[in-house]
């Protein structure tokens, strides 16, 4: 099996080989006078990916799922209740920990392939006339289902409704990769990781935390240790970790920001549009859909693409694995067997989709899929070669 095929899975992502090498180093000291140098610097230009002044970030070593517990753990107490949409695994897992948490968790139901619900969570914020929510849950980028959500439209919603309740948003598989404004659309918690945009190893919660939401966790009562902000506020005021910190991620990090900031945020973002759009076009050419229901939720990090009727989506997964070393993203939840995604995030180039893109054909072609050989490929080669003025500053 290569090890050189890209994966086309929603994270983690390909590894640029400047942050591979980045995060190969020899054991570093953290105790010693100058990892203070390493860590605040880098605390620091993570705010600018997060788009706060105000807030702070705080990391952990941990993943997406450890940055939840801690945002949720750090500023609730048990039996707090929190309002959530689900619409997809993501959303799903959301719930489930809050749940795990003794939290008093209120849903809204909403279907998958829709996107966060501002106009529902207005309504009931607007009924909870005593205040009695104190977090407002939502996910950026439903990775289940390729679905971005509209996080201003919940902030207006919870400004219109002229309710105190914090705003908790998971942008895992958005943040680095698609715009996020924390401090703009009034963000308390803003949950990352460092195996999606980032394009680095596992193994790192990035977490934006606004001044209400460092306030709150001075009085929460939820249960944490390992997991605490206050330890790691008062440490990393000293440029350290309480503990021992994933010191060549953290070297991995200086380098992604590097790599990040260098590009810039926008050209990034327009990036990772253009690298969408020629797979969507692809996906449009064979005929298949998207569970993203309109062009307004179509998310630039990963494509969730049901099969045909009659067809199952992890024969085609799978197969596409075993016949040509290649990942793509397998149906979640409701989608499992009915959908399968390409992840297009983080360090893609043209030539790289192009090879995914390739690759799923030969598999559906194997499979007697209704799809013509090179139609995709050529929808996106098409777009690629008229975009290419705007395309040829690519993330190495
Ligand atoms: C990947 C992902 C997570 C979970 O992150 P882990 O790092 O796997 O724990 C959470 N939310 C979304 C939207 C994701 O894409």
């Amino acid at each position: 099996m290569s090890t050189q095929n890209p994966v086309f899975i929603p994270g983690p992502t390909n590894i640029p080989d400047r942050l591979r090498a980045a995060m190969n180093i020899q054991t570093v000291d953290h105790r010693a006078p100058d990892f203070v140098g390493l860590l605040k610097p880098v605390l620091a230009d993570l705010k600018k990916v997060f788009k706060t002044e105000t807030g702070e970030v705080i990391t952990f070593p941990a993943s997406g799922t450890g940055g939840w517990e801690a945002a949720i753990t750090n500023t609730l107490s048990p039996g707090d209740k929190v309002l959530v949409a689900r619409f997809g695994m993501f959303s799903h897992r959301w719930i489930d920990l809050c749940e795990r948490h003794n939290l008093d968790v209120e849903v809204i139901e909403c279907p998958w392939g829709t996107g966060a619900p501002a106009a529902l969570y207005g309504e009931r914020l607007a009924a909870d006339t005593d205040h009695e929510i104190k977090a407002v849950l939502v996910t950026h980028n439903e990775t289940a289902t390729g679905v971005k959500s509209d996080v201003a439209a919940v902030r207006q919603a919870m400004n219109s409704a002229d309710h105190p309740a914090m705003l908790y948003v998971d942008c895992v598989s958005s943040l680095a990769s698609m715009d996020f404004r924390m401090d703009e659309w009034g963000v308390d918690l803003a949950v990352s990781g460092s195996q999606k945009g980032f394009m680095l190893a596992t193994g790192m919660a990035i977490i934006g935390v606004s001044q209400k939401a460092i306030k709150a966790s001075e009085t929460a009562r939820c249960p944490r240790c390992f997991l605490d902000f206050r330890d790691m506020r008062e440490a990393n005021a000293k440029g350290s970790y309480p503990y021992t910190p994933p010191i060549s991620l953290l070297y991995g990090l200086r380098e992604s920001l590097d790599m990040l900031l260098e590009e810039g945020l926008d050209n990034v973002f327009a990036r990772h549009f253009r690298i969408a759009e020629g797979v969507r076009r692809a996906i449009d050419a064979w005929g298949l859909k998207l569970c993203a229901r309109s062009s307004d939720l179509y998310s630039d990090t990963v494509s969730a693409i049901y099969v045909p009727e009659g067809f199952d989506s992890d024969t085609l997964t799978n197969h596409a694995f075993n016949a040509y070393g290649v990942s793509f993203g397998v149906g979640l939840g409701q989608m499992a067997g009915k959908a399968f995604r390409i992840g297009h995030l983080g360090s893609l180039t043209d030539v790289m989709t192009l090879s995914g893109l390739a690759t799923i054909e030969m598999a559906m072609r194997d499979l007697d899929y209704p799809v013509k050989l090179g139609a995709g490929v050529a929808a996106a080669q098409d777009y690629y070669r008229q975009t290419r003025a705007n395309g040829h500053k690519l993330a190495a």
